[in-house]
């Protein structure tokens, strides 16, 4: 299947009651990964890459094996995501490589570090989405801003400094024209989101839900909602990691949140937990090892492990072949005629 637009995926998700995972990639083995778990699970998928992956992995590089994703699985639903773009032109570079979906990250500014204005924010996106729909291309936005920095992205303090409004939500949603919405709800970027289990006083589940009930047909984003669970922890400080005990976004909050709305969670820290993890096993235990196949490999079947995993938590197992794609030019088309609408249902308070 050529990549798909992510509208397209979130639309059939919303149809189908689901969540997709959305899964970093910066490298072969991650890509093969995310692949293997989706052709097991048989998943649709979006894989995302953030600015640092662009430059880590190159452009072409990072863009040829997507590509090559699509190639070798036909039957599986793929988009191609920008994760955190900072600026019209990261989206434009995202748009023109032939990515099928960009996130304006309009909360902070370009900087990536401090938290903008509301009316920039609109200002931005709103750029954003008028050059992306023209070509058939997705738009996520945020609103509100998310804790920690990843990446050397995000404004660092606690998840809570920013929580999203939800009549700023439905307001933004209204004036920009988003297909996706982000929102800020006590989750941080990283491996140290929570310093206990969370509950309601730093995860908050009920803004959510609230922003749900205003915005009912909106698709929402949950950003930093890895798990990290215990078990991923404990393999890297078993083989000499020094992980500091953290904890993260338990998967039935992330479920509960996929009853009220939420159409896509972004996955990152578990499978950097589990690369981690695979790869410091081998070098404990075989120390004469050094042929990087002997850790790349295991590395890869860790990740595709709890990324199969999340796809079956999340819904989306077995709805790779409920739908085909429909072309880019075709979604565009759809953008102009306003078949594929831009404008939230908005529910009254
Ligand atoms: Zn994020």
């Amino acid at each position: 299947m050529p990549l798909v637009s992510m509208r397209q995926l979130l639309d059939e998700a919303a149809k189908g009651g689901y969540g997709v995972g959305a899964f970093n990639v910066n490298d072969m083995e991650q890509i093969q990964a995310i692949m293997s778990a989706a052709k097991e699970t048989r998943s649709p998928v979006i894989v995302q890459a953030s600015r640092g992956a662009r430059q880590f992995a190159q452009d072409l590089y990072l863009f040829k094996l997507i590509q090559a994703a699509a190639e070798l699985n036909p039957e599986i639903p793929i988009a191609m995501h920008q994760d955190h773009g900072n600026s019209f032109e990261t989206c434009k570079s995202a748009i023109e490589l032939g990515y099928t979906s960009v996130m304006m990250d309009g909360s902070l500014k370009e900087d990536g570090k401090t938290p903008a204005s509301f009316a920039e924010n609109v200002a931005v996106t709103k750029k954003v989405v008028e050059f992306a729909h023209d070509r058939g291309v997705t738009v996520e936005g945020e609103i509100g801003v998310l804790g920690g920095v990843e990446d050397g992205h995000g404004a660092g303090g606690s998840g809570l400094d920013h929580i999203t409004d939800p009549d700023q939500a439905v307001e933004f949603a209204e004036l920009t024209g988003v297909d996706a919405l982000a929102i800020a709800i006590g989750t941080s970027h990283g491996a140290y989101k929570f310093t206990k289990k969370p509950d309601g006083s730093v995860l908050k589940m009920d803004v959510l839900i609230a922003i749900h009930k205003r915005l009912p047909n909106t698709h929402l984003v949950m950003h930093g909602s890895s798990s990290v669970p215990k078990d991923l922890q404990d393999v890297i400080n078993q083989y000499g990691g020094k992980l500091k005990e953290t904890w993260g976004v338990p998967v039935e909050e992330i479920q509960l949140g996929i009853r009220n709305g939420v159409r896509k969670i972004n996955v990152d820290t578990d499978n950097r937990l589990a690369i981690t993890g695979a790869i410091r096993k081998v070098f404990a235990e075989t120390p004469e090892k050094f042929d990087p196949r002997d850790y790349l490999k295991p590395a890869r079947e860790a990740m595709q492990k709890v990324v199969a995993q999340r796809m079956t938590q999340f819904g989306q197992a077995g709805h790779a072949g409920d739908y085909k794609a429909v072309s880019i030019a075709e979604i565009a088309k759809g953008y102009k005629d306003g078949s594929l609408s831009t404008q939230p249902l908005v529910a009254a308070k």
